[in-house]
């Protein structure tokens, strides 16, 4: 299929920027693991990605990609050298979710790794969308066999990161009125058009999960997985002290409401946190996110190649200003990860 990619010739005095002059931490990164192979670590140089990610003014990342408790023993020893630039999030591994011992496991793997200096845990987003009972049920969020985990890591006082649901899109058909359409197309296992359960559900479940767990710290990823509806946003950020969220991969729908992120970032700017999703190995995504936040440029990709990898729109920059900036770049993360 041939993907349309029209580029702007908007000629309006851009200020493109390529690096930021703020500290900045991006708290949603992937290093290693991202096919369940340790090969991976071995399709880059760390050091390289690194002191790149130094030089586009990263002063620390927070990694959310493991699974397993293998997986975080071996990026332990990986990343070791750079502890402080990088920080882990662990994995809560479901794996057993259906044996009678999972509950003390998992507990189990918690304190493990609370101990090793864990600056929070990851929840997949696997956890509603694919999880299931021996009944062939899907579990939910807010499951009550499930609440030990969100009580553990208040005991433990580390946040919890999750990935809830994907955007509303990937629920609808796919054809040319979806706005996803090139990216369901390219990768069509991502509809779950035919799943029993619908995007509202889960946001339904989130919600429940926020609600029924006060004293745990939530950060819901990707902009509480309703970045194309931030009057939402806002609602669940005003009820629910315990929520915070991060921008990672939703460049492309915050970038389409420059004033309305605004004024959210304004609103919520102790609540809001940076990340990007790099994956380690890709490109770089973070030019766009600072020009983003940073300027008043107008209609220029997201991407930093100019590929419309979410949908064939331009974004607009907000121009924070410099205390809502600081906040949202590193003074928030550091705070609830504790770096
Ligand atoms: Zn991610």
């Amino acid at each position: 299929m041939v993907m349309s990619n029209p580029i702007t010739k908007l000629n309006n005095g851009q200020t493109a920027i390529n690096s930021t002059e703020f500290p900045v931490i991006d708290a949603h990164i992937h290093l290693g693991g991202r096919y369940r192979t340790e090969q991976y670590w071995e399709k880059y140089d760390l050091s390289d990605v690194i002191s790149e990610l130094r030089n586009l003014g990263i002063c620390h990342v927070v990694n959310l990609e493991l699974f397993t408790r293998r997986h975080w023993d071996f990026a332990y020893e990986r990343t070791e050298p750079y502890r402080d630039f990088v920080s882990l999030c662990a994995p809560i591994n479901f794996d057993r979710i259906n044996d009678n011992d999972f509950e003390e496991i998992v507990r189990n793997e918690m304190r493990y790794y609370h101990n090793k200096g864990a600056c929070g845990f990851k929840v997949w987003k696997n956890l509603g969308l694919s999880i299931r009972k021996k009944n062939g049920k899907l579990y939910s969020l807010n499951e009550q066999c499930l609440k030990f985990i969100w009580e553990e890591a208040a005991a433990l006082n580390l946040p919890i990161v999750i990935h809830v649901a994907d955007p509303p899109s990937f629920w609808e058909p796919v054809n040319a009125n979806n706005q996803r359409y090139a990216e369901l197309s390219s990768n069509p296992k991502w509809s779950y058009c035919d799943l029993e359960v619908k995007y509202d559900d889960l946001l339904e479940q989130l919600e429940k999960m926020l609600q029924d767990n006060p004293k745990t710290t939530f950060v819901v990823a990707h902009m509480c997985a309703a970045a194309h509806n931030l009057d939402f946003v806002s609602k669940m950020l005003s009820t629910y002290d315990n929520l915070y969220v991060d921008i990672a991969a939703v460049l492309s729908e915050i970038g389409s409401q420059p004033s309305r992120f605004e004024r959210l970032a304004i609103d919520y700017s102790d609540r809001i946190i940076f990340g990007t999703d790099y994956f380690a190995g890709d490109e770089f995504p973070h030019a766009p996110y600072y020009r983003f936040l940073e300027t008043d440029d107008e209609d220029f990709p997201y991407t930093p190649d100019g590929r419309y990898t979410q949908g064939a729109w331009n974004i607009s920059g907000c121009k924070l200003s410099e205390a809502v900036l600081r906040k949202i770049y590193y003074e928030n993360a550091q705070r609830i990860f504790n770096i």
